[in-house]
């Protein structure tokens, strides 16, 4: 450990002490700091083997349903790590920030063009963000109407991401919960009996959390706005249509985006992410601060001032700008033939996963799918817990000694026992086949030798976690490491 003596070495000696000569106040120094005496060697391989402990998209194949786990250009990474984007801060003068302003702008246009939209704002950090800010602006709405009060239901189909009912419910909404099809849709007969003039609005993701397309979706939105109430669009599956069809001109009110799933910025641990939210003219009004605006004659965008009916703020400044100017990048990188190019390979890839399962003993649509997937198919594994105990988790512990990242797992919760896979346009043909060639594999297992998925993975650093303590109680440092073992 380091002697520290101050004032006791003059001469700049590559000696401990003269880290006395750094002139740092005597109170300030220690003498018992607490860390491992290491050489720079092992800290090196330590650091170097924590990366190669985990997976991620540069590592392979990352399957994770309703997640988009695409794979994400370093050009756009570059450029948000240029000092002209990240040194920047949201107090400076507009003058001074004049491209940073440009670049949402033009950003806005294009996520509105992309999704039929009037306006978008940046605000919310995340999807779940943009939903409860969705929630807030039918909230304002409703009661520019005067119908505040009496409407206060919003409704959920069964099918539906968490996070949906929980951000109406921190809204202040009475969530009604709508059952699907047994072709995977929403009942629509279900749906219009539970309309009412209570109704706020309908949430609602398409192509669903199954992956298929709400094909009643002119006579849902029909219902919903006879009945004035608003329709959101959960954007998270966007990346199933992108390029070919629009939100808005299906006829929905408000949209949010996953920048970090359909515009490629990476996530997964934890952000930050970016959840824009889209609206049409009715709604702009309501819209939180600041939006910006260009003025023609002085050639200066401007941060807008919240009029009025404005719900002020859901975060500080202006969203992640970050993730903003990632998006940006991938969109102009990809180009509007590129974006469609995008969820074609991406329904293709997820249709060919869909029928080569399909041939497999053991994994088994649920609902009827009559026709092509979009971006994701859900299988459950029903039939081999039935017969050999072997669940949803087993198959997706399992494939992670195969070297690949596991599909999601029991979501959406109607599907019993679920697994849910989207490759993504990015994934090439070799990749899948790797993948379907695990689960050929495990399906044989399951018949031939179902102990040794039960005890799976056995080939990745850390085995099976107690999940719950995992994420109730993480260990996220050596300290807690060590009193988690005294
Ligand atoms: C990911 C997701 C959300 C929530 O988005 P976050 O950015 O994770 O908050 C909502 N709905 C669906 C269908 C999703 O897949």
């Amino acid at each position: 450990m380091f002697e520290r003596g101050v004032g006791k070495n003059d001469d700049y000696s590559f000696d401990s002490d003269s880290l006395s000569n750094l002139g740092l106040p005597e109170s300030l120094l220690r003498e018992d700091l607490d860390i491992p005496d290491l050489t720079e060697p092992e800290v090196v391989r330590h650091f170097t083997r924590l990366s190669q402990m985990n997976y991620g998209i540069d590592s392979g194949i990352y399957p994770l349903g309703s997640c988009t786990m695409k794979y994400n250009p370093k050009v756009s990474e570059e450029l948000a790590s240029l000092e002209d984007a990240c040194c920047l801060h949201p107090d400076q003068p507009e003058e001074t920030v004049q491209g940073a302003l440009e670049i949402m702008y033009r950003l806005e246009k294009l996520l509105s063009e992309i999704s039929g939209m009037d306006r978008v704002t940046f605000q919310p950090a995340a999807g779940a963000h943009g939903e409860f800010l969705a929630m807030l602006l039918v909230r304002a709405f409703h009661e520019s109407n005067e119908e505040g009060e009496k409407r206060s239901e919003v409704i959920v189909p069964d099918s539906a991401h968490g996070t949906n009912p929980a951000s109406a419910a921190m809204a202040g909404y009475k969530i009604v919960e709508v059952p699907s099809s047994d072709r995977g849709r929403i009942d629509l007969d279900a749906l219009k009996s539970v309309i009412s003039e209570r109704t706020a609005a309908l949430m609602l993701t398409n192509p669903n959390t199954l992956g298929l397309f709400e094909d009643n979706i002119e006579q849902i939105v029909e219902a919903v706005h006879g009945a004035g109430a608003l329709l959101f669009y959960d954007g998270a599956n966007l990346n199933g249509i992108l390029g070919r069809s629009r939100p808005g001109d299906m006829g929905f009110d408000i949209v949010h985006f996953n920048l970090h799933k359909t515009f490629a910025t990476p996530h997964g641990g934890g952000g930050p992410g970016a959840g824009p939210v889209g609206v049409k003219d009715k709604l702009i009004k309501f819209l939180p601060d600041p939006t910006i605006t260009y003025d023609e004659e002085e050639d200066l965008y401007h941060l807008g001032e919240s009029g009025k009916y404005s719900i002020e703020k859901v975060q500080a400044f202006h969203g992640n700008f970050g993730v903003l100017l990632k998006a940006y990048a991938y969109i102009l990188l990809m180009g509007s033939s590129g974006l469609r190019e995008a969820s074609e390979t991406a329904v293709l890839n997820a249709n060919y996963i869909q029928s080569k399962l399909l041939e497999v003993d053991g994994y088994e649509l649920k609902y009827d799918s009559r026709g092509p997937c979009k971006h994701e198919t859900v299988f459950s594994v029903d039939r081999l817990k039935k017969r050999s105990n072997i669940t949803a988790r087993d198959i997706s512990k399992s494939l992670l000694d195969y070297g690949v990242h596991a599909p999601t797992y029991y979501f959406p919760p109607i599907v019993s026992e679920a697994l849910m896979i989207e490759p993504t346009e990015t994934e090439p043909r070799v990749e899948i086949d790797r993948f379907l060639d695990a689960m050929k594999e495990i399906a044989k297992d399951t018949k031939e030798n179902p102990e040794k998925l039960k005890s799976t993975p056995n080939n990745t650093s850390i085995g099976r976690l107690d999940e719950v303590k995992a994420s109730r109680k993480p260990i996220l440092s050596w300290k807690m490491y060590k009193e988690e073992r005294d």
